[in-house]
């Protein structure tokens, strides 16, 4: 028994993650890269915009003295008065430095959260379709979670049902928006009957209940479309995001967290906030990065690029009869399986070398998911396995 019946359960529960990258290995090695349509993974194949490599060589051609030291946990101070004013233009209203912490991308910054919010036993509600790591993160620090699915057809915030899964042991709900698998954006409406119920939630429990805004997406949005300020609809929130899509720099891991200002006693959830990101291990996020993207808030990647994506897939997809929501952010499409078992689904499209992720992987099953964010070429080569696809089907 070298590790934990625990880890050894999460592992066999997350392993068709494993399974798609080990039939992608094993399909490229047989066809080559190029020939394999590769939908699994929420890995940008864009590169950071110009500005960032610019103000990498900059840096690397000034370095400056001290800097790959420690620092205060909570990260540099100009690169959290950075986002803070940033955050006081998208919030409309004023965002200081001290309600930020850099992180080690938006899942530290959900560790860091959770850890500082969570006794032993307290319950966390997610809502399906997930990000399945939510439920590893969770139990990271002591709390279960409860899943509440989304409206069947739209994939909206069902408040009735997130109000119902609440009790006495309920401490915070994670929400996501842009959403990852679905793509769909909660409009400010819904937040703000989220915020209200949750209000009333409180006084009735005499406890705080937290909304954990997870939004990695939040810069990647089309046809216009907004994605509100949880800090304006909900007042115990939590902004945890990163850079990891916005400026695909996944692999540099840094993000930040941010405390509404208007919370229940902010200054000690800070105080614990920075503590916990200490003895998480991640002692502060990388310091290079920090001044990387303290001069990088208002860019982003190439938004119309990742839009192009969409209209081609969800077009070529919808005329085929697959059926869907029809994404306003992100870079994900969630549709119907053709077929009962998604599983099945999954593996039928390999046999046309094509890679998506099984519902199930997301807590729902009946549905599969398409990460597009990959070449345009490897997305138009795909659209003739699409059709065989879905001539196999019966659609
Ligand atoms: N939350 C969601 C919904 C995601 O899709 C991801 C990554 O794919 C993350 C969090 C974690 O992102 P990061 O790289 O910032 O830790």
């Amino acid at each position: 028994m070298a590790i934990s019946t625990k880890v050894s359960g999460f592992i066999e529960r997350a392993s068709w993650i494993r399974k798609m990258f080990e039939e992608g290995s094993r399909l490229k090695a047989i066809y080559g890269e190029d020939q394999v349509f590769d939908f699994t993974l929420g890995n940008p194949s864009t590169e950071p915009p110009k500005a960032f490599n610019k103000a990498l060589q900059e840096l690397a051609l000034n370095p400056q003295p001290g800097m790959h030291r420690y620092m205060n946990n909570a990260g540099y101070p100009e690169t959290r008065e950075a986002v803070a004013r940033h955050l006081s233009k998208v919030a409309q209203s004023p965002v200081e430095a001290g309600h930020i912490i850099m992180t080690c991308g938006a899942g530290g910054a959900l560790n860091v959260t959770l850890k500082t919010i969570l006794d032993p036993g307290d319950e966390v509600i997610i809502l399906a379709p997930y990000f399945v790591e939510y439920i590893f993160y969770v139990d990271n620090h002591g709390g279960t979670t409860k899943t509440v699915p989304t409206r069947k057809d739209s994939f909206q915030l069902d408040i009735d049902a997130i109000e119902a899964a609440i009790g006495p042991k309920t401490r915070a709900i994670i929400i996501n928006s842009p959403n990852n698998p679905t793509g769909v954006i909660y409009p400010p409406e819904d937040l703000q009957t989220l915020g209200d119920m949750l209000e009333r939630k409180q006084q009735e429990l005499d406890r705080t209940l937290f909304v954990l805004s997870d939004e990695p997406y939040a810069r990647l949005s089309y046809d216009h479309a907004e994605v509100p300020c949880i800090f304006s609809h909900v007042r115990n929130a939590v902004i945890v995001t990163s850079h990891s899509k916005d400026l695909a720099l996944p692999g540099e891991r840094i993000g930040y967290l941010a405390a509404n200002p208007a919370m229940d006693e902010v200054q000690k959830f800070m105080e614990g906030a920075i503590f916990c990101n200490r003895v998480l291990g991640f002692v502060n996020a990388p310091a290079l990065m920090q001044r990387l993207v303290a001069g990088l808030q208002d860019e982003s990647v190439d938004i119309a690029d990742y839009q192009a994506k969409r209209d081609v897939l969800y077009n070529h997809l919808s005329a085929l009869g697959f059926r869907m929501v029809k994404p306003q952010g992100g870079f994900y499409l969630f549709p119907e399986s053709p077929m009962e078992d998604d599983v099945a689904f999954a593996r039928l499209t390999q046999e046309h070398r094509v890679l998506v992720v099984p519902g199930q992987g997301f807590g729902t099953p009946g549905y599969f998911r398409i990460a597009y964010c990959i070449p345009m070429e490897t997305i138009q080569a795909s659209l003739p396995a699409w059709e065989k696809i879905a001539r196999d089907t019966g659609l």
